[in-house]
């Protein structure tokens, strides 16, 4: 089997669209998303009824889901960001807003090797940033594998090989592979497909083969521009627009 592997979409079309052009669904079994369906962006009827539309595995719900259906009220967010959930809530059909109620919290199973969460899979809103809370997600993690969202940073963590117990963590290179051995475990963030924060403004995705037991990482370019004028057009704050052209 092998899994489309979607996080932090944020209500992005435009990189949602051309994420599915890149990898076709004959190239993938079942779609698994990791999360913030919606916020920040400007269409988030479009992403979630093209998500559902993927028949997926799995979606479990980001901060952003919560904010925007009012499970929770946004409080922790910063201006920008509650502006948006409030615009969100207001632009979702009822439909759309009771589907992203009754999305469950991670962590969820995928199969037995990997599971996937938003923030961490001991707390669904916490940041996974640095090698500490990465052993702490690596401890309570369910699975060898567990991949995670919410800090739209691609990133893999891994306990050293020497037994010590310690994590190493690193950002991965472009386009690369990552090739699950027996004995180890590990965390892994495929990045956000509609807001990238590492300073490179492609979209990111995984695509999980459970035979060969590999994430591939992948960046793509999507029409910018066209997410940009979007969020514009639509009165959300315009740092929203001017954030996805530098990726951050
Ligand atoms: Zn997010």
């Amino acid at each position: 089997m092998r899994y489309l592997i979607l996080s932090d979409v944020h209500a992005n079309i435009d990189a949602l669209e051309s994420v599915l052009a890149a990898a076709p669904a004959a190239s993938w079994d079942r779609a698994v998303v990791l999360g913030d369906l919606v916020g920040y962006g400007a269409e988030p009827n479009a992403v979630i009824e093209r998500l559902r539309g993927l028949d997926p595995l799995l979606v479990i719900r980001g901060n952003h889901d919560k904010a925007a259906c009012g499970i929770d009220d946004g409080r922790s967010f910063n201006v920008v960001a509650r502006t948006a959930a409030l615009w969100t809530m207001a632009a979702l059909t009822p439909a759309n807003l009771a589907y992203l109620r009754e999305l469950p919290a991670g962590p969820a199973a995928v199969d037995d090797f990997v599971e996937i969460c938003h923030g961490a899979p001991f707390d669904e809103d916490h940041y996974i940033f640095d090698e500490g809370d990465a052993a702490r997600a690596l401890d309570t993690s369910t699975r060898r594998v567990c991949l995670f969202g919410h800090t739209h940073l691609p990133a893999v963590f891994e306990d050293r090989v020497d037994g010590t117990g310690e994590v190493r963590g690193m950002a991965p290179a472009d386009d690369s592979v990552v090739s699950f051995q027996e004995g180890r475990r590990y965390l892994v963030n495929p990045g956000s497909v509609g807001q990238p924060r590492d300073g490179d403004p492609r979209a990111a995705f995984g695509v999980y083969d459970a035979g060969q037991q590999t994430l591939r990482l992948r960046r793509i370019f999507y029409p910018v521009a066209e997410a940009q004028r979007r969020i514009r057009e639509a009165g959300l704050h315009p740092s929203l627009a001017a954030r996805l052209a530098i990726g951050r």
